[in-house]
């Protein structure tokens, strides 16, 4: 992003938050619309990116990931936010925040918003990057839609892809072929996909099939599944290297972070929205938490 504010280390912040999500994003606007002192760090790229197609978003028949992106970060610098474009590294919390970026800064603030996303687990899958988003899918909420009447593959490995199997039966698509890498579900599972019409097959997949568009998926034995849609379940990581020097509580599983009912984590000031706390995935969720967030900071700064 150029022409705009680069951020200042001469100064401390109300708000520095990390990641151009939409969740970010949306803080950013309402930060930005309180005349605060806001500063949005970011590395570029992130899941909204790989939407092509955002049908689910209000007021906004379809619109792309990248394209949200840019008209959000447009109207967020329109309100006077400082924009860095950097790797942060670390945050470390005293009497301020510090926020620690690769190439060497540091940034001062009373309050930080973490919206720095996650990142998909995915198979080393030939020709999968041509397809990611457009045929093949990580997220069912996201892209289920798309596999309406069409011949799909789901891949995955545990009992969590094969209720996804049968989910997906019931709302999209009864054309499934189901692989599990290595996971053997229970027999009475076994012979519910069999009374349902979803074949079960043992594979780890090696190369999505097809030049313009998804003809089949080939599986490391060489069998040909023929599709037209790929959809896999292996979960994602999360964005948050850079938070680990912080005392935050995480869910039972250790995977997601606790927030309170103003997504604000267990370190106070430290906010986190989006698929980073425990809440679901979907950039409409995230926006709302950004706007949730920054009313509450709003009221903070404000001391009322
Ligand atoms: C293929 C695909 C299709 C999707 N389709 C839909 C859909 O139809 N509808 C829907 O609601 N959602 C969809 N999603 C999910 C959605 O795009 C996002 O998950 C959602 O918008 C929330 O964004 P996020 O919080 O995941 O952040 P992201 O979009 O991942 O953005 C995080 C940002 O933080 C930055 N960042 C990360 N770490 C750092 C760091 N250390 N320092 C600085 N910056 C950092 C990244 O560069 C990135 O810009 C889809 C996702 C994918 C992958």
């Amino acid at each position: 992003m150029t022409g705009h504010p680069p951020g200042r280390e001469d100064m401390i912040y109300d708000c520095i938050i990390v990641g151009a999500s939409p969740g970010g994003l949306q803080a950013a606007i309402h930060l930005g619309r309180n005349n605060r002192k806001i500063l949005l760090i970011d590395r570029g790229g992130g899941r909204t990116f790989h939407a092509r197609e955002i049908e689910n978003f209000l007021a906004h028949p379809t619109i792309a990931g990248p394209e949200l992106i840019r008209i959000g970060t447009a109207q967020a610098l329109g309100f006077g936010v400082h924009f860095e474009n950097a790797v942060v590294t670390a945050v470390e919390r005293a009497e301020r925040f510090s926020v620690h970026t690769r190439d060497g800064k540091t940034f001062y603030s009373s309050f930080v918003i973490a919206a720095s996303g996650g990142r998909d687990n995915l198979l080393p899958i030939e020709n999968l990057e041509r397809y990611f988003g457009s045929g093949f899918y990580t997220c069912i909420d996201c892209d289920g839609y798309r596999t309406t009447g069409k011949k799909l593959v789901i891949v995955g490995n545990g009992m969590n892809t094969v209720r996804l199997a049968f989910g997906v039966k019931e709302m999209y698509t009864k054309d499934i072929i189901l692989v599990l890498v290595i996971y053997e579900p229970p027999g009475d599972i076994k012979e519910l996909l069999e009374s349902e019409g979803i074949p079960l097959i043992k594979g780890r997949p090696k190369r999505i099939v097809g030049e313009t568009r998804i003809n089949g998926l080939e599986l490391s034995d060489g069998k040909i599944l023929p599709c037209e849609a790929i959809l896999t379940d292996f979960g994602f990581k999360l964005n948050d290297d850079y938070l680990k020097g912080l005392p935050l509580k995480k869910d039972n599983r250790d995977f997601k972070y606790q927030v309170n009912h103003h997504f604000e984590a267990s370190v106070n000031g430290l906010y986190i929205v989006g698929p980073l706390n425990t809440g679901n995935d979907q950039a409409v969720i995230a926006a709302g938490q950004g706007a949730t967030a920054a009313i509450d900071i709003k009221k903070r700064l404000l001391d009322i």
